[in-house]
C-alpha cells in the first residue's frame, strides 16, 4: 500500500503520524511510504531519517495526499486537508468528531473511510490508542497546574507539596481513569494531597488499591464534586464518556466557590470540557481567568512534549497502521473487531453511534 505522512498543520503540532522507525518497520513489510518536506523537523526527525530508511520525501502536503491511499496522521484533518481528502482514501488519526460538526460533515462528504485513534478498543477494554496520549496529558497536567498555581503565573502563589509546617495543596482529579491515574501518579510524586473522584466504582477500588493510603477516593456525587472544587487549589479535569461529548461536571456557580488563583486543568476540552467555563485554548495562549480562577485547555497538550509523544504515540498506532497496510481496510476491520470498532466515518456517513447521536447525523 502507499502511505502518506503530511506535516501537522495545527497550531503547535509538532508530532508527526509515524516516525522514521515505524516507516522502517512498513517499508520492511513492502510498503511504500511518502512523508512530506519536514514532516518531523520540528522534533529532530529530518527528512534525511526518513530517505534513510525508504521513504520518499515529496514537497508539499497536496502531493502526499495525491500519492497515497492511507495517510496517516496526529490531530484531526484541518479544513485544507478535508479539502484533499476523496473516497479512495483511508485516513487513519485522532479525529474528536463529537465536538466537531463542520469537520465531520467535510469527513462525510468527502467519501474517505476514516479511522479514529480515540474509539479503537483492546481486549480487555480500554482504548489503546488514546491511552498514550492521556498519559502524556495526565502526566502534563501536574506539571502545568503547578506552574500556573505560582503567583507570577496569576496563581494563589501555593506550592503543590508544601513544606516541613506547611499543608500541601489540594488535588481534586475528576475521572480516574489513564490519565486520572497518570496525573495522581506526578501529584502524588510532589506530595500533594489527592482525591479521585469518578463514578466507576470498581475503578475507585483499583486506585484504591493502587495507590494505598497515598490518595483518597471519591464516588463523583454532584455534591461531592461541588465540595471538592470549593476546597481545591488545583483540579484536574479527566473524565471520558466514550466518543460522546464530556460531561459538565464544575458549573458557573461552582467555580464562584473556589479560592481565588485556584488552577483548573480540563484535560477532556478535546471532548468538549468538563467544565461550563471552559473554552479550548492552544499552547500559544493556554490559560484565561474566570471568577478569579485560572484555566488551562490546551486541547492538544501531547504537543508541548511532541518528541515523547509521537513516540509513544507510535508504540500503540504502528501494528494497526500494519495491519491496514498488509490487508487493506475492510479485511483488517473484519479480522479484528477492536480496530473496526476505530471506524468513524465510512461510505458518506457516521459509522460511530455516539458520534452521530451528540451530532444529530444518520448513523
Ligand atoms: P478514561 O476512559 O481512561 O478515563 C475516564 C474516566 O472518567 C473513567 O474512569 C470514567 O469512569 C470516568 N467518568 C466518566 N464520566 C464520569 C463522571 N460523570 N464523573 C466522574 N468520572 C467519570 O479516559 P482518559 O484516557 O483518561 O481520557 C480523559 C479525557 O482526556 C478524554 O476526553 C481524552 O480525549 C482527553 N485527552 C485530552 C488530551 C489533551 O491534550 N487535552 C490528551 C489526551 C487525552
Amino acid at each position: 500500500m502507499k502511505i502518506g505522512v503530511p506535516k501537522e498543520i495545527k497550531n503547535h503540532e509538532y508530532r508527526v503520524g509515524l516516525t522514521p522507525p515505524s516507516v522502517a518497520e512498513l517499508v520492511q513489510a513492502g510498503h511504500e511510504v511518502v512523508v512530506e518536506t519536514n514532516a518531523g523537523a520540528g522534533i529532530d526527525f529530518d527528512d534525511s531519517a526518513y530517505e534513510a530508511v525508504g521513504a520518499t520525501i515529496l514537497p508539499d502536503a497536496k502531493s502526499v495526499f495525491a500519492a497515497a491511499e492511507m495517510i496517516v496522521k496526529v490531530k484531526e484533518p484541518q479544513a485544507s486537508e478535508i479539502a484533499m481528502l476523496e473516497s479512495r482514501h483511508l485516513l487513519f488519526t485522532y479525529l474528536h468528531l463529537a465536538a466537531d460538526k463542520p469537520q465531520a460533515e467535510g469527513l462525510m462528504k468527502s467519501g474517505a473511510t476514516c479511522i479514529a485513534y480515540e474509539t479503537v478498543t483492546a481486549h480487555g477494554g480500554g482504548l489503546p490508542l488514546l491511552k498514550p496520549m492521556s498519559e502524556v496529558a495526565g502526566r502534563m497536567s501536574v506539571q502545568v497546574g503547578a506552574h500556573y498555581l505560582e503567583k507570577f503565573q496569576g496563581g494563589r502563589g501555593v506550592l503543590l507539596g508544601g513544606v516541613p509546617g506547611v499543608a500541601p495543596a489540594k488535588v481534586a482529579i475528576l475521572g480516574g481513569g489513564v490519565s486520572g491515574i497518570n496525573a495522581a501518579q506526578m501529584a502524588v510524586g510532589m506530595r500533594a494531597d489527592v482525591t479521585i473522584y469518578d463514578l466507576n466504582m470498581a475503578r475507585l477500588a483499583e486506585l484504591d488499591m493502587f495507590f494505598s493510603n497515598q490518595i483518597k477516593t471519591a464516588y463523583a456525587s454532584k455534591a461531592a464534586i461541588a465540595a471538592a472544587v470549593k476546597n481545591a487549589h488545583l483540579v484536574i479535569g479527566a473524565v471520558l464518556v466514550p466518543g460522546a461529548a464530556a460531561p459538565k461536571l464544575v458549573t458557573r456557580e461552582m467555580l464562584k466557590t473556589m479560592k481565588r488563583g485556584s488552577v483548573l486543568v480540563d484535560i477532556a476540552i478535546d471532548q468538549g470540557g468538563c467544565f461550563e467555563t471552559s473554552h479550548a485554548t492552544t499552547h500559544d495562549d493556554p490559560v484565561f481567568e474566570v471568577e478569579g480562577v485560572i484555566h488551562y485547555c490546551v486541547a492538544n497538550m501531547p504537543g508541548a512534549v511532541a518528541r515523547t509523544s509521537a513516540f509513544a504515540l507510535n508504540n500503540a498506532t504502528l501494528p494497526f497502521a500494519l495491519k491496514l497496510a498488509n490487508q487493506g481496510a475492510e479485511a483488517a476491520m473484519k479480522a479484528d473487531p477492536h480496530l473496526a470498532a476505530g471506524l468513524n466515518v465510512y461510505k458518506g456517513k457516521i459509522a460511530f453511534k455516539a458520534v452521530a447521536d451528540d451530532l444529530g447525523l444518520p448513523y
